[in-house]
């Protein structure tokens, strides 16, 4: 804004960047009031085992409905929650909702998203322990999501946070793999337990036999470091099939199910089980 130009000179007193800071200043407290009074609530979406289709695990995501706006997505509120202080208050609450709703459903895993700034905190451990002390969530069950940014920023602190976390015995995934900058080698150096591939490079499949050669190559690397891969957004059954074909071990996405309220996975696991009963 420090142009010399006509325009640029007056760009600190535009109303329309008063407007934006305004309504940014409005979600930001907005937000604050949902986490303070429990608003923020928590959907699931199946995971399937890629050979039956079985469910076999839920990603827990986070939902605001923001009175007066609707439905809030959640690529726009945890970026403010990261800016503004909110995250850890934020992510302790999910975490601790979808862990005492798998209470309801022991046989299934739960995986729980998990931003840089809640990772970042030393204390982060032991708040995830307490946790799951409380619900009498089995830490074996828990996969903790994270993307690369904060292992590609600060390697070392990051390997020190996920030796805490090991320590509890919860599993950390990969996330967004694909979409990002992060390589194999992350695998390796990092020790994550499984990996997620992102949705852009499953419908990426669509465009042809390079991003397939590129997938196969992906997931071939991990499976070799007997990590397991679920690949997400899968919306067709052609991509479920080339996922099969390459090598993953779950599948993810609105082909298998949306994220959906607890009742809705509730009535899913329930013909699971019937299925079961009835396989000789
Ligand atoms: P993510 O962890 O990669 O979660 C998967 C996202 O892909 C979810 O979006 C999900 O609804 C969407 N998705 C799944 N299958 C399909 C599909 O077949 N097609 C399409 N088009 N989309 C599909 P959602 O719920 O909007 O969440 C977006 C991101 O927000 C998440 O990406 C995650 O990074 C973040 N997030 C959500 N909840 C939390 C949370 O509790 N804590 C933190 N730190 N981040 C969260
Ligand atoms: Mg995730
Ligand atoms: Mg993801
Ligand atoms: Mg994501």
């Amino acid at each position: 804004c420090s142009k010399e130009n006509g325009r640029g000179r007056w760009t600190s007193y535009d109303p329309r960047m008063d407007d934006e800071r305004e309504e940014r200043n409005r979600l930001e407290l907005d937000l604050r009031a949902a986490i303070d009074n429990d608003e923020i609530t928590v959907v699931y979406q199946p995971v399937v085992d890629v050979r039956d289709r079985e469910l076999v695990s839920v990603e827990a995501l986070a939902r605001w409905n923001r009175a007066g706006h609707g439905l809030v997505p959640p690529d726009v509120f945890i970026p403010v929650a990261e800016a503004s202080g909110m995250i850890d208050a934020l992510g302790i609450s999910v975490l601790r909702q979808a862990c005492a709703q798998m209470r309801a459903w022991p046989e299934l895993g739960l995986s729980v998203n998990v931003s840089p700034g809640q990772f970042r905190d030393p204390a982060f451990a032991s708040r995830v322990a307490a946790v799951l002390a409380d619900t009498g969530m089995n830490p074996h069950h828990l996969v903790l999501e994270m993307t690369e940014t904060y292992f590609v920023r600060s390697p070392e602190r990051a390997i020190q946070a996920l030796e805490r976390l090991r320590k509890i015995g919860v599993q950390i995934a990969l996330d967004d793999f694909g979409a990002g900058f992060s390589s194999v080698g992350y695998l390796r150096k990092f020790g994550f337990d499984r990996m997620k591939i992102d949705r852009s490079m499953v419908s990426a499949l669509d465009g042809g036999q390079n991003a397939v050669e590129t997938l196969q190559a992906t997931v071939a690397l991990a499976r070799s470091m007997g990590i397991p891969v679920t690949a997400e957004g899968v919306e067709t059954e052609e991509q479920a099939v080339a996922l099969r074909l390459a090598g993953c071990d779950e599948l993810q996405g609105y082909l298998f199910g949306k994220p959906s309220a607890p009742e809705a996975i509730e009535d899913r696991r329930r013909r699971s089980a019937g299925r079961r009963a009835h396989t000789p």
